[in-house]
């Protein structure tokens, strides 16, 4: 199936999807099966990307970063969804992480922790989720309460990406508890220095089986309150504006995965036969790959101009939302109706698109539910 070329590329993102392309194919494809089993990519996997400068791409070149835009990232996505690698947290690291400190962050503190981040030296997070709080963040209860110099956090976080390996986290606490939303702030805890912390089990997963998502505690640990991101108390605004970048990294690497299994299961078809003809020949086949392939071009052609917004400064939040709620929606079905194209041998892991359908799921449930987009947009109507 031939991909459109996107209106936001440009040469330079021609060279940068090949680097991307030719490293997924070296670095991660052979070693998938490994990873979801030790349940966590390689240390030295981020060490490699950080070398070939595939880390922070769309963070500028002074604090070590990339220099580039959305764009950067986005072809980094694709091609990482390309490859079917669902392991590497990547998009938090430098697609989230990055981005609140280099938003919010003194120039102090850009300067000591996005270079570790563009070379792989620390790994990202960010926690919000906790055991009794997702989708209404503000019912959290993780509080990081002023003593002197400091801030002493003490609670929990659960579903952290990157959490296993993790070097540095962006925690949203309450500061003020009594305040609500008020009284929200960010605190980034470098998980070296900070006696108290302590990283649960990774958490066994249906899908992104390679991925370290964790649950973190924190009994009483002490962090300088020089590790503000902000002012304090401002935490829900700053989590608000961060979020249509989020929620447009899981449309563009929805895309992307629709994509890949029209792909995948149009070269299964050709070669796979029944009652004497290969399965392609069955109108059933034709029929279901031409509506899967009609659902990649509009989805593409959606998400491409909420890129195109993005790059522009001008994506709002429910239209990040749509791109969101619906990308997810029709990569889920899709996948599902090209699993039922490869009969048995879909429902096998060591076939991409069965690896694809399992890790397809979450994509409704994390970076805010598709109930909460529908809430999101429903508010803007
Ligand atoms: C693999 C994975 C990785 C994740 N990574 C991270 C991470 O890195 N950092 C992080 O902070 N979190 C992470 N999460 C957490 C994720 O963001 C939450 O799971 C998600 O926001 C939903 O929260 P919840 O699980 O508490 O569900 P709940 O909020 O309990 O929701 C349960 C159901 O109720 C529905 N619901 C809730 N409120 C409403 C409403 N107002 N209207 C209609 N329906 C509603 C929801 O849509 C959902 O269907 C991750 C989760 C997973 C599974």
């Amino acid at each position: 199936m031939p991909t459109r070329r996107s209106a936001w590329m440009t040469e330079d993102l021609d060279q940068l999807r090949e680097l991307a392309r030719a490293f997924f194919q070296k670095e991660a494809v052979p070693h998938q099966r490994r990873w979801a089993e030790q349940k966590h990519v390689d240390r030295d996997f981020w060490t490699k990307a950080g070398q070939l400068g595939l880390l922070c791409l769309s963070v500028p070149e002074e604090y070590g970063g990339g220099g580039g835009t959305f764009a950067h990232e986005a072809v980094l996505l694709e091609e990482q969804a390309r490859a079917g690698d669902s392991s590497w947290g990547n998009s938090v690291h430098s697609g989230i992480v990055a981005h609140y400190l280099l938003a919010y962050g003194t120039e102090e503190q850009k300067l000591r922790w996005l270079p570790k981040l563009a070379s792989g030296e620390h790994v990202g997070a960010i926690a919000m989720s906790e055991p009794g709080a997702g989708s209404d963040l503000q019912g959290i209860r993780t509080t990081a309460l002023r003593d002197g110099d400091d801030y002493v956090v003490s609670g929990s976080k659960t579903f952290i990406t990157n959490g296993g390996q993790a070097d540095l986290v962006v925690v949203v606490v309450k500061t003020d508890p009594a305040l609500g939303a008020a009284g929200t702030s960010l605190l980034v805890v470098e998980t070296a220095r900070a006696p108290g912390f302590r990283r649960g089990r990774v958490l066994d997963k249906v899908g992104l089986k390679g991925q370290d998502t964790a649950e973190l505690f924190f009994d009483e640990v002490r962090v300088p309150s020089a590790n503000l991101l902000g002012a304090q108390g401002q935490g829900f605004a700053q989590l608000m504006r961060q979020l249509p970048q989020e929620r447009l990294i899981i449309a563009v690497a929805s895309v992307a995965g629709i994509e890949a299994a029209v792909e995948l299961t149009l070269a299964y078809v050709k070669q796979r036969t029944a009652f004497g003809r290969e399965l392609i020949k069955f109108q059933n086949t034709r029929f279901t790959l031409a509506e899967c392939a009609t659902k990649a071009r509009v989805a593409r052609a959606f998400v491409d101009e909420c890129v195109q917004l993005h790059l522009a400064g001008e994506l709002d939040v429910p239209t990040a939302a749509m791109a969101k709620w619906w990308s997810t929606d029709e990569l889920c079905e899709v996948v599902d109706r090209c699993v039922q194209l490869f009969g048995g041998y879909g429902y096998m892991t060591e076939y991409p698109i069965a690896r694809a359908w399992a890790d397809a799921r979450v994509q409704k449930i994390y970076g805010g539910t598709n109930e909460i987009m529908k809430e999101i947009i429903a508010r803007s109507l």
